[in-house]
């Protein structure tokens, strides 16, 4: 079981087990949406999912209407996506198996070891 929530901490959630994937992705969506170079995420089900609190959704993406922390992509058919960066405790202790978009990576950022490098989104 991992908890997590926003900055502000008006909106938290939990998810049981582990993630069915997880990856780093650079590209221009998650520069903006993020604010920084690059998202890391992992992938639920939803069923391992619980959130209290209300969240803003933007085109999938929830954020906290209060302090602005992204935190999560509901899709009803693939499950959960947590930017793990809101994740309570750290490290995670959660490592990339994929990275996407990796032609818009940072010259400076090495990749990561052992991750499947994908030009843009992965297939
Ligand atoms: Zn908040
Ligand atoms: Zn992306």
């Amino acid at each position: 079981m991992r908890t997590g929530g926003c900055v502000c901490g008006a909106v938290r959630y939990t998810v049981r087990g582990e993630p069915f994937h997880v990856g780093r992705c650079h590209c221009g969506d998650c520069r903006k949406r993020s604010g920084s170079t690059y998202t890391i995420y992992g992938h639920w089900p939803l069923s391992a999912f619980e959130t209290t609190g209300e969240f803003a959704t933007y085109d999938h993406d929830s954020f906290c209407p209060r302090c602005g922390s992204r935190l999560f992509l509901i899709d009803a058919e693939e499950g959960v996506e947590i930017q793990l960066g809101s994740l309570d405790d750290a490290p995670f202790e959660l490592r990339p198996q994929a990275e996407l978009w990796i032609k818009r990576r940072e010259p400076w950022i090495p990749e990561i070891e052992g991750a499947a490098q994908h030009d843009e989104n992965r297939r």
